[in-house]
């Protein structure tokens, strides 16, 4: 049996949270540091050194001899660069340890390696790295040592945003400015503040890190690009929710050590709905730590994978036929006093406040479907959204029966008098106890889902940053409350505007509502006849970024700058092709040197075994078929794969952008396909032991 964790006292340990604050900083500073983190104001000079001072030597105390600028660039990942607190040496040869206030505030990594759209020119190197004081420092012990690491903004020499969080960080403040004058609509006049609260359930696969360093393609594409199907799949449902497996248990025992230490709380953990797939969740927390967190939660999923001997995949499609992984993005708006503005009470039909923020955020997932659905967009997430298994393409809101209920007694007759009530839950066996069911059941095929007093947006892809989906939602909610806003405030009769805006919204909306099947072919029917759109890949869904709709939605609120978006379109077409290039290049490489070779191998062997047979006298017609079996698919792998390095190569040469993107989308992929068709049967006749690579079985059923 592992050690006893004592949750409570390792909690927040290597964090330098409100209490390490409240402890080691004079009162004045720590005063002066809440004002800056609650209502934006500036820092002084004096302040930050004092603030960096504390910082540094609670950062020694752990063991920190590193300090680093912590940021999420446009690469989807984190980067750091470390510097040690070391100074210049004294006479006698000693150290002095110093951290200063501009170091903890400013930071200027050389940009110029960094994805920036054309923004800046490489000439132009300076980026800088600004302190995100909302979101707490914390020490991160790895192999590298311990080092403070200090969450930070992207932004070029001219201020433009070059990561996930300046973004986001902006769309806080226009969904803040917005939602507050809503609730001053409805007479609250106390709540201050209202941050977007996010939950983001991290979906993973693990497996077995021997097995992983045989599959050149895991290793260099991060998904298996070739592999049959095993016999035996998910169709059992054995899995999900399943005994967790011992070795899988430990790993998850050290994860959430290591994660609570760092603050983050984490909560669920359970197998998925894939053999080898399980799920991680936090608590939900202000949206920039949620993002933060999440970033933290993949990390060290990845690093203690490792200790274990596993690798843990974040890829949204590391098996092909198997469930993928998304991230499930659980989305409300709460004000500093606690106030869910998507709770809907017992008797929604009611309460109007709510009826006038969920009507708003109808229309603004309708206006902007195409945007949600792009900042939901990934190379690896074209092979989940739209097959069956993860919500579709197209972008529609379940409601529930309750709140459906609500919307089309409004529409129907101008008010609404009734909530449908939860009944009780009756199981017929005595000594269960009875329980009032929810109003709503789930709906497990919605794309974005109202799951009781938060939205759920499913989309988002396994290893996504979660800054960009709710740096839309953020600023589309914001753009819907301000238009409310603007109506209301200028109207005689207040109670009247709102009733009248809540029927609006609803009637020219209700249009984006679906409570039905979504992984249904008569759903992509359905979606068509109502005019939403369905962008079936990436390439297709880059564009929504650029529209005059979209710039003039994002300039409005400050969010982002046309020139952004334009450089944001840009990083995703390029990303798109070098992705897709390296899996072609990676198929090339393991078709020619391992698997053509390995099946050729194998007919050799066939062949002599074929003349042995006759030799003695007996007929070879089953050896002789498989012979021919194996030779036509051969043909046809090299045919393919000829054709997939001349498309290939063609591509690469293409410049950068647009137009290089669609042709990956468009010619490289379908041949990536031809080639893994009749490589795939290949590995189905093949003798096991002459197969180069562990089979789909080996790595999900062995873990
Ligand atoms: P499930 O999706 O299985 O129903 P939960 O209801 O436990 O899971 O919630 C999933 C995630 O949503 C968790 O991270 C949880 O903390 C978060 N969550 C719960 N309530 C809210 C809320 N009001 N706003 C945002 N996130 C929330
Ligand atoms: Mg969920």
């Amino acid at each position: 049996m592992g050690e006893f964790i004592d949750v409570k006292e390792i909690f927040g340990e290597n964090v330098f949270n409100d209490s390490a604050m409240k402890a080691r900083l004079p009162k004045k500073v720590y005063q002066e540091l809440k004002k800056t983190m609650e209502e934006g104001k500036d820092l002084d000079p004096v302040t930050a050194d004092v603030v960096a001072h504390e910082m540094k030597e609670w950062a020694i105390e752990k063991g920190a001899t590193h300090y680093t600028h912590w940021f999420q660039p446009l690469t989807g990942s984190t980067a750091e660069k470390h510097d040690s607190f070391i100074s210049a040496p004294m006479k006698d040869g000693k150290v002095l340890m110093n951290f200063s206030g501009k170091e903890l505030i400013k930071g200027e990594p050389d940009a110029s390696s960094f994805p920036s759209g054309g923004l800046r020119a490489t000439f132009e190197a300076r980026g800088y790295t600004a302190w995100d004081c909302t979101s707490p420092a914390f020490v991160r012990k790895d192999a590298a040592g311990a080092t403070l690491c200090i969450p930070t903004a992207f932004c070029s020499y001219t201020g433009e945003a070059l990561d996930q969080k300046t973004p986001l960080l902006r769309s806080m403040q226009a969904i803040n400015t917005q939602s507050l004058r809503l609730l001053r609509i409805f007479g609250n006049t106390t709540s201050k503040k209202v941050t977007p609260s996010v939950g983001l359930e991290q979906e993973y696969f693990l497996i077995d890190k021997e097995k992983y360093l045989h599959r050149k393609d895991l290793v260099f594409t991060s998904r298996t690009l070739f592999g049959a199907m095993p016999p035996k799949g998910q169709e059992m449902d054995d899995h999900y929710f399943g005994v967790i497996r011992e070795r899988i248990g430990a790993f998850m025992k050290d994860v959430n050590e290591e994660l609570w230490k760092l603050g983050v709380s984490a909560k669920t953990q359970h197998n998925e709905a894939a053999p080898a797939q399980h799920e991680l969740a936090p608590i939900y927390a202000e949206v920039n730590v949620a993002v933060d967190h999440n970033q933290i939660i993949m990390e060290t999923l990845k690093r203690i994978a490792n200790h274990h001997g596993l690798v843990c995949l974040l890829h949204e499609k590391p098996f092909a036929g198997v469930n993928g992984s998304g991230k499930h993005n659980n989305w409300s708006l709460t004000t500093d006093d606690g106030i869910n503005l998507l709770d809907p009470g017992k008797t929604p039909h009611e309460n109007m406040q709510f009826l006038l923020v969920l009507a708003c955020v109808l229309k603004a997932v309708d206006i902007h479907a195409d945007l949600l659905r792009e900042s939901a967009a990934d190379v690896g997430n074209d092979h989940r959204l739209g097959a069956n298994e993860a919500p579709p393409a197209i972008i529609s809101v379940y409601l529930g029966e309750q709140l459906h209920d609500v919307m089309n007694q409004l529409i129907s007759t101008g008010s609404a008098n009734h909530s449908i009530k939860g009944e009780r839950l009756a199981t017929g066996v005595k000594t269960l106890p009875d329980f009032a069911k929810d109003a709503t059941d789930r709906n497990r095929t919605s794309p974005f889902a109202f799951t009781g007093n938060k939205f759920e947006f499913r989309m988002v892809g396994s290893k996504d940053s979660g800054g960009e989906p709710n740096t839309v939602l953020n600023t589309i909610v914001a753009e819907a409350f301000c238009e409310a806003c603007d109506y209301i405030e200028a109207a005689e009769d207040k109670d009247m505007a709102i009733h009248d805006l809540i029927e609006k919204y609803f009637m020219e909306h209700e249009r984006i509502v679906f409570d039905g099947n979504g992984y249904s072919e008569e759903w992509v029917e359905e979606a068509k006849r109502r005019g939403l759109p369905n962008l079936k890949t990436m390439v297709d869904a880059i564009p929504a970024l650029t529209t005059e709709k979209a710039v003039a939605l994002f300039e409005k609120f400050g969010v982002f700058t046309r020139a952004e978006l334009e450089s944001r379109a840009e990083i995703q077409y390029e990303t798109y092709a070098k992705v897709i290039n390296i899996e072609a290049r990676s198929m090339i490489d393991i078709a020619s040197k391992q698997l053509i070779s390995a099946a050729i191998k194998y007919t050799k062997e066939l062949a002599d075994t074929v003349i042995a047979v006759k030799n003695c006298g007996v007929e070879a017609s089953v050896q002789e078929e498989i012979l021919k079996e194996t030779s036509v698919l051969l043909a046809e792998a090299r045919n393919a794969l000829t054709d997939l390095i001349e498309l290939d190569a063609k591509g690469a040469k293409l410049e950068r952008g647009k137009e290089q993107a669609v042709f990956f989308n468009k010619e490289v992929v379908p041949a990536m396909e031809a080639l893994r068709a009749p490589i795939d049967k290949l590995e189905m006749i093949v003798e096991k032991d002459m197969w180069p690579m562990p089979s789909y079985g080996d790595m999900i059923f062995e873990v």
